[in-house]
């Protein structure tokens, strides 16, 4: 072997190092994007919200969301200090929360760069369903008065369509990334129309199709498969024996046999209601992250209890 070709040789095995090392290079460099500091930050109203941007945007995106567990975005206020924060954020996904109305025209005057996106495009509004807490100035869950329902996350083809603007608008902050944004909503698409069946099936037959919520947020959930919430209201915190006796009244006398209560519901009211109108009441939280558990559980308790 002459030394012309033993070079030849080593720079052949050079080469081929290189191509190996172009891949690892590209697998350091995604990671490294991966990394928190590069990760296009993603503000959103409400808990639900951020599921689907995560979902969407992988490990390209951090989400914040400006409505923490346990505030009402009926009654949530940004603070001056969160205003100024969403400033390092890329884009605000807006949902129609009552509060947005005063704060996306603050975001435009003191962020104009920042990218407002309403992800109620696409989605067909329906009125607020009826009911009393309009006239208490009671606070907690009232709604801006004649706006439509806000609450379109709880139904899973209106959660897809949500999705899927949310897939768009990051694609278009990232475009680098739009053959993984494209690839995890059609993942996420995918779980939300077996999702989608799956209620369907468990709710095929039934003739009962009422329930009843303490807050009206199923609005969108109801249109979707064909069912009627029955909100009540309930003020304080653990209901007294009269505002049970009210209840299993109601209950009575509107066929229902589910009752979706909140966290003030100890489990010896909830049991006794239970036992008193025969059939089921869960505790439920309408601003749940985990949508897709969330709407699962709604669907089992009204499939075990509708006849
Ligand atoms: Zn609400």
């Amino acid at each position: 072997m002459s030394s012309a070709g033993s070079i030849r040789a080593a720079s052949a095995l050079h080469r081929r190092r290189a191509l190996l090392a172009v891949p690892l290079l590209t697998w350091a460099l995604r990671a490294k994007a991966a990394d928190a500091a590069s990760r296009t930050l993603a503000v959103v109203s409400i808990l639900p919200q951020k599921q689907m941007v995560e979902r969407v945007g992988g490990d390209a995106v951090r989400v914040e969301v400006l409505v923490r567990p346990g505030q009402s975005p009926h009654t949530y206020e940004p603070t001056p200090q969160q205003i100024a924060a969403i400033g390092r954020a890329a884009v605000y996904f807006s949902i129609g929360a009552d509060f947005e109305p005063a704060l996306v025209p603050k975001l435009r005057r003191a962020h104009p760069k920042l990218r407002v996106v309403d992800t109620r495009q696409g989605i067909a509004l329906q009125p607020m369903a009826a009911h009393d807490h309009h006239h208490h100035g009671h606070g907690q869950h009232k709604h801006a008065k004649g706006a439509p329902d806000p609450h379109i996350w709880t139904s899973p083809p209106l959660v897809k369509q949500q999705a899927a603007t949310i897939r768009d608008a990051l694609a278009e902050l990232r475009p680098e990334a739009r053959a993984q944004f494209e690839a995890s909503y059609a993942r996420y698409a995918e779980e939300l129309d077996a999702l989608d069946a799956e209620v369907r099936q468990m709710l095929s037959g039934k003739k009962e199709r009422r329930f009843m919520v303490y807050h009206p947020a199923w609005g969108y959930f109801a249109s979707t498969y064909g069912l009627e919430q029955v909100p009540i209201e309930i003020e304080g915190k653990e209901p007294g024996p009269k505002t049970l006796a009210r209840i299993v009244a109601r209950a009575r006398a509107e066929g229902v046999r589910v009752i979706f209560v909140q966290k003030q519901f100890s489990r010896t009211a909830a049991e006794a209601l239970a036992r008193d109108i025969g059939g089921e009441v869960v505790e439920l939280d309408p601003l749940a992250e985990d949508f897709i558990s969330n709407t699962r559980l709604v669907a089992q308790a009204l499939a075990r209890a509708l006849r």
